[in-house]
């Protein structure tokens, strides 16, 4: 099998598989059975997750929003209470936004999940671990991911939301201090932006999942065919970790779980994330860093080795990008501080093709570039497994 008839499977016969859901399962049986077949025998663990990616944030425009009411109701003592509502909920929403424990988390639904993940033992003894991470499950496809246009106007809504959320907090300050009539109506305005913000969560929230071709099928079905050849040929000295998460869509819940039950076999693990592989006539990129709220750099030591592999190989036409605005699982990478690369594909005008749209589906994925990415990390490993080869001249007896 090669990684297009994952790739099918997934997207076409399963279909959108929403995190928690029972297609999001039912991919996971899917993988556990390829895995099963390959001689990698499987394991899966479950675990709870949020079920909506958009709720913490539907829930944290509603704080701000009710903190703007009751400020408006007069008083100082009503607002102090303002002040600490919009203070709960901005730091609540910033610890969301790092992949922290926060209250919103603790309120908002759960549903079950599972990871499925194989380990591929290295042919002599190991001295690199890799892990290669794609995650199984979908995304809903929100007016906010609907085009080009709606894409760049919301990353632009985010930060000029949170700006009013945070001269909320100033209004409400200054109103315990100097209580003036004037400042109600000041309010007014971060108050229209938060339920414009908090109608667009809601709406996202209603949306139907992707199919998930390329966001991310593609990933699933590059890990599970290398997961194959190198089943039937392992590397050296490189144990390799096949680990395919739920719920990477609603904040990377499956990656949290799997590195927290496994952090000490992962040790100083390579965690390499393929996430949306298959742009249409894209190629591969592979990040030097992620923003989302906080910078994280990637490992340099796995950049170098890339870098050499893409330099080698300039028939793969990878190339090396910053990414901002979004995640992939490589942030449980940084946030439990293994040695994190991740990689993803661009089009030509360096976006993601279909991304969270009703047409990522299999007809829109680029099978050159799953195949260009599948080869460069089936590359990669060979020079990572080269790299920790036991120099000669120190070999012993015995
Ligand atoms: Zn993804």
């Amino acid at each position: 099998m090669n990684a297009m008839d994952h790739v099918r499977y997934l997207a076409e016969h399963i279909g959108a598989r929403g995190s928690t859901t029972l297609e999001e399962k039912e991919a996971a049986t899917y993988v556990e059975k390829r895995l099963t077949s390959f001689g990698a025998p499987p394991t899966t663990e479950t675990f709870r997750s949020a079920r909506s990616a958009w709720l913490p944030a539907a829930l944290f425009w509603s704080i701000t929003l009710a903190s703007g009411f009751v400020f408006l109701a007069g008083g100082r003592l009503r607002a102090i209470i303002a002040l600490a509502l919009a203070v709960f909920g901005l730091v609540s929403i910033l610890l969301e936004l790092l992949f922290r424990p926060n209250p919103l988390r603790w309120i908002l639904p759960k549903g079950d999940s599972q990871n499925v993940w194989a380990r591929i033992e290295a042919e002599e003894e190991a001295r690199e671990h890799v892990a290669l991470v794609a995650h199984m499950d979908t995304h809903r496809t929100p007016l906010v991911f609907s085009s080009r246009t709606w894409v760049r106007l919301f990353e632009r809504l985010v930060p000029i939301g949170m700006g009013f959320a945070i001269l909320l907090i100033v209004i409400f300050a200054v109103g315990i201090v100097l209580p003036m009539p004037i400042l109600g109506a000041v309010a007014l305005g971060p108050m229209f932006v938060a339920t414009i913000m908090l109608i667009l969560m809601l709406q996202a929230d209603f949306t139907s999942y992707a199919a998930g071709a390329n966001d991310n099928a593609s990933g699933v079905g590059v890990a599970l065919s290398l997961a194959e050849k190198l089943a039937k040929s392992p590397l050296k000295h490189t144990k390799v970790w096949i680990v395919l998460t739920g719920c990477e869509e609603v904040g990377c819940y499956g990656a949290d779980d799997f590195i927290c039950k496994h952090k000490r076999d992962l040790g100083n693990a390579a965690w390499i994330s393929l996430d949306t592989i298959g742009s249409f006539r894209g190629s591969p990129v592979f990040l030097s860093q992620e923003t989302f709220l906080a910078t994280s750099k990637s490992d340099e030591g796995l950049l170098d080795v890339m870098r050499s592999v893409a330099t080698a190989h300039p028939e793969l036409g990878a190339r090396e990008i910053r990414m901002k605005g979004s995640y992939t699982d490589g942030a449980m990478g940084f946030k439990h501080g293994l040695r994190a690369l991740t990689l993803e594909s661009h089009q030509q005008d360096g976006t993601l093709s279909n991304w969270h749209q009703p047409t990522d589906t299999i007809n829109a994925v680029f099978p050159e570039c799953i195949q260009a990415t599948e080869s460069l990390v089936f590359e990669f490993l060979q020079q990572l497994d080269r790299n920790v080869r036991p120099d000669p001249t120190q070999s012993s007896t015995g």
